[in-house]
């Protein structure tokens, strides 16, 4: 039987770039942009981050926020497919967002600089993915530097990451010694021509690596990436479709970004190895991306920072079904239908006009606050897509107000921030602080501004001495009271009321959850 939309559904490719700051997520997207026919906005990638960079006073963090909405979504047509580039925003801007973004794509390219190896934010975006299974294709990157051995870099993101590598292309050398690649499934050879942009024209077909011409074009290194290849065929796990999908297995490319190297090589696996839009759990049932009926769920929450412009967009998540301007949907944690006239739908540059979007496509929902992350929209069907949580902040502030007066302004906006995913509020139970929560720093700076800009509240936000916190979890009601009596200074209910234990340190959360090993200590928090 023809499934419905499926040549939309199996065209698209969602996914989002995980990586830690520097080693080359810019330069990679403006690349793959580049292909993707999307030049223009391969200048304004960067221009962006150099904005970012410069300066973080309200205006231009403004003006950046209005650019960050339209480029949240990097959409491109790449041979037969339609590309979402989903932007996993790093450097100051890492926050919550960073990691919930990941709940909307179906798989993720890793970027790793070849001189550093596996870094701490890289490996927390790999925790996210994890909680899924993500499917994740690596790029090592900036091969014309000299960096770590290539076995080592993936001896390190096995043991770090707990993925198997299967390398399907091969370096042969490193900076200056820096001559290309092999690829390992396709036999091919990609040579390098140090600053010269490739685009592939410099591919050799050599099926067999005893061929002379391989000594001819690499002189003595003809003999190291032999050997290598030797070795690689005796210790590298082969690659395995099924693995990969399931996220046990990652395929590793190495290349350089700035070069244009080894870029297009790595789209060309992307498009043909990663899985398009996937089936989607909720509470009841799973959804299958070709059902006939619409669902989505949102994922983003993007506040215009203009005072005049209060409006909100929700970036939704198309899971099933297709969507077209005007059409109404049921929104159903308020249970009401809206009608969908005004969505920012993002589409490839060379389209205009597009009234239609399709699963793994992302639309933007203009909204006055009424929307929540986590919230799932369907035709009739009352659904609730499950995989978009809170995650445990990391950076802790507490709010003093200014002018007591204010206290139910401010609780009004800090709950409706909160709901936006713009931060997370705490309550200790023993006494009426409020606590902040976010996983980037930044957060704050957007949460003072917006107090005062939307609620007119003029706080002072103290620093404060707690690393992490985790939802806590137990079905033994006694035990929990007597948990709760015995740590009542560390223990607050979150904006849902959710208990949660704030940590002063990872040590003591260790200890802590060694002495109840009957209370569960989550790590990340499904949405009401
Ligand atoms: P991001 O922070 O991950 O987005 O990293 P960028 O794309 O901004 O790159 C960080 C720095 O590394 C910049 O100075 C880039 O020019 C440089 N870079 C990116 N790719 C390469 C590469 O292949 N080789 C070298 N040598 N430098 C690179």
């Amino acid at each position: 039987m023809q499934k419905y939309n499926q040549q939309e559904v199996d065209c698209r490719r969602t996914f989002g770039i995980i990586s830690h700051p520097d080693a080359g997520k810019t330069t990679l997207t403006e690349k793959l942009l580049l292909f993707g026919g999307a030049i223009q906005m391969a200048g304004a990638v960067k221009a962006r981050k150099a904005a970012r960079h410069a300066t973080s006073d309200w205006m231009a963090m403004e003006q950046e926020r209005g650019i960050s909405v339209t480029s949240s979504v990097m959409k491109f047509n790449y041979r037969d497919y339609e590309v979402n580039l989903l932007d996993t925003p790093g450097h100051q801007d890492f926050s919550e967002d960073t990691y919930r973004v990941l709940t909307a794509v179906d798989s993720a390219l890793m970027v790793i600089d070849s001189a550093k190896g596996v870094e701490t934010q890289t490996r927390k975006l790999m925790e996210v993915c994890r909680m899924r299974n993500t499917p994740i294709i690596t790029f090592i990157n900036k091969l014309d530097r000299e960096g770590l051995e290539p076995l080592d870099l993936l001896a390190d993101i096995e043991e770090t990451l707990q993925v198997e590598c299967a390398p399907l292309s091969w370096p042969i050398g490193m900076g200056k010694r820096f001559k290309g690649t092999y690829n390992l499934y396709r036999k091919e050879l990609l040579l390098f021509s140090p600053g010269k942009e490739t685009r592939g024209s410099d591919l050799l077909r050599i099926t067999d690596l005893s061929d002379p011409q391989l000594d001819q074009l690499l002189g003595s290194q003809a003999e190291e990436l032999r050997h290598d290849i030797e070795l690689l065929e005796g210790a590298a796990n082969p690659f395995e479709l099924e693995e990969y999908l399931k996220g046990n297995q990652t395929p590793v490319f190495f290349g350089s970004a700035i070069n244009n190297f080894g870029v297009r090589e790595l789209l060309d696996a992307f498009v043909e190895l990663a899985p398009g839009p996937s089936a989607r759990q909720t509470t009841t049932r799973e959804v299958s991306p070709y059902e006939e009926a619409f669902s989505g769920f949102v994922f983003k929450i993007q506040a215009n920072m203009d005072p005049m412009h209060r409006d909100r967009i929700a970036f939704m998540r198309i899971c099933s079904g297709k969507f077209t301007r005007g059409m109404k949907m049921r929104h159903h944690r308020i249970g009401k239908d809206i009608n969908v006239s005004n969505a920012t739908i993002f589409m490839a540059q060379d389209r205009s006009n597009v009234e239609e979007a399709y699963p793994g496509d992302i639309i933007g929902v203009h909204n006055h606050g009424t929307i929540k992350i986590g919230d799932t929209f369907t035709d009739k069907e009352p659904l609730k897509f499950t995989g978009i949580p809170s995650f445990a902040p990391e950076h802790f502030r507490r709010v003093r107000l200014k002018n007591p007066l204010k206290v139910k302004q401010l609780e009004k906006g800090l709950v409706q921030l909160a709901e936006e995913g713009a931060v997370q509020l705490f309550r200790p139970l023993i006494s009426s602080d409020y606590i902040l929560g976010a996983v980037g720093v930044l957060q704050f700076d957007v949460i003072v501004s917006r107090l005062k800009n939307e609620y007119g509240v003029d706080a002072l936000y103290e620093g404060i001495e707690y690393a992490t916190a985790r939802w806590i979890e137990c079905a033994d009601k006694k035990k929990l009271a007597e948990f709760e009596k015995k740590n009542q200074g560390s223990l607050a209910l979150d904006a849902e009321g959710n208990l949660t234990y704030l940590a002063s340190s990872d040590w003591r959360l260790g200890h802590v959850a060694e002495q109840w090993p009957e209370v569960k200590f989550h790590k990340t928090r499904e949405h009401n």
